[in-house]
């Protein structure tokens, strides 16, 4: 029997169109806790959770009290500069550079992907370092508006630069639809992946959770010899669905994915770039 590693670096060798899916548990060997876990935001901080539900209900009903909200109070993620990528993502820009990976959709609001250096990132949630326009969704990094001084002035919601419109942070809160566009190119890659690595995600939380089962329906037909001259069209999956995961979750339980490598990403998706270097020499 292969060894699961081993397997995985195959399996990517072998693809064509390899994408990865990340969720909190990439970050949690950067010290970002996930909100679910044993030291989870929400299972430290239910208050937080019920709090978490409202912001985007919040911020329709009143955009200048949410960016006064937004500036006053801390980060429910801590300081997002001070935490660097980990080996895991690192492990992921290498696969991209190899011409192996294509794409990375993540959950996470973090930025750790492309501070490691991965240029196909897909922020499924948005980005904590960005802003964004909920007219024509037009993305600006925080550097580019000069928030304390539109608060100072009482000029708060920020406004789009593009259309004029009503400026919100990036990140994607609880009931607020995914953007239409991240939305859109995210579906087009799960329906165009012939391997799908997902790293560290529940996948409990919609629409993201989709993204595997979309992948999964997807079928090719493909001819096969049952006898002398006789000929079987078959439709097969098109795709292989590979879990990197502390736990099984609902896709290894409702076999969605092929099989699961067991363990912390920081440390099998190094070796599986170690992997796939050693079976290309
Ligand atoms: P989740 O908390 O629901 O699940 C995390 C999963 O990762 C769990 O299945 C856990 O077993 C696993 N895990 C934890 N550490 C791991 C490790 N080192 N190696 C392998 N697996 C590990 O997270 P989710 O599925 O991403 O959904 C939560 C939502 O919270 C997402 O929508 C995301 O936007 C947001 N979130 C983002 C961050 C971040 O930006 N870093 C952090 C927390 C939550
Ligand atoms: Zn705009």
């Amino acid at each position: 029997m292969e060894e699961p590693i081993e397997r995985a670096a195959r399996d990517l060798i072998n693809s064509n169109y390899a994408i990865a899916l990340t969720g909190a548990g990439m970050s949690t060997e950067s010290g970002i806790p996930d909100f679910r876990g044993p030291s989870g935001i929400w299972t430290k901080d239910p208050e937080a959770e019920r709090r978490a539900y409202q912001t985007y209900h919040r911020f329709l009903a009143n955009p200048k009290e949410y960016w006064e909200e937004k500036l006053s109070g801390p980060s429910l993620f801590g300081d997002l500069t001070k935490v660097e990528p980990n080996p895991g993502h690192h492990a992921l820009a290498e696969l991209e550079k190899m011409g192996i990976l294509k794409c990375v959709i993540t959950q996470n609001i973090d930025n750790l992907h492309q501070r490691a250096g991965t240029e196909n990132v897909l922020d499924y949630h948005g980005n904590a370092f960005k802003l964004r326009c909920i007219d024509c969704n037009a993305r600006f990094d925080l550097e580019e508006y000069d928030l304390q001084g539109l608060r100072e002035e009482g000029r708060l919601p920020p406004h789009c630069r593009k259309c004029g419109g009503v400026i919100k942070g990036d990140v994607v809160h609880f009931r607020e639809p995914i953007p239409s566009d991240v939305a859109h190119q995210s579906l087009e890659e799960a329906w165009r992946c012939d391997l799908m690595l997902i790293c560290g995600t529940s996948a409990v939380v919609y629409p993201f959770a989709e993204l595997p089962r979309v992948a999964r329906q997807r079928k090719v037909e493909t001819e096969r010899k049952t006898g002398a001259g006789i000929y079987a069209v078959e439709r097969v999956p098109a795709v292989t669905i590979i879990e990197l995961n502390a736990e099984p979750t609902p896709l290894t339980q409702e076999g969605v994915s092929d099989y699961l490598i067991q363990g912390k990403t920081g440390e099998i998706l190094p070796g599986i770039v170690e992997e796939v270097k050693r079976l290309r020499r």
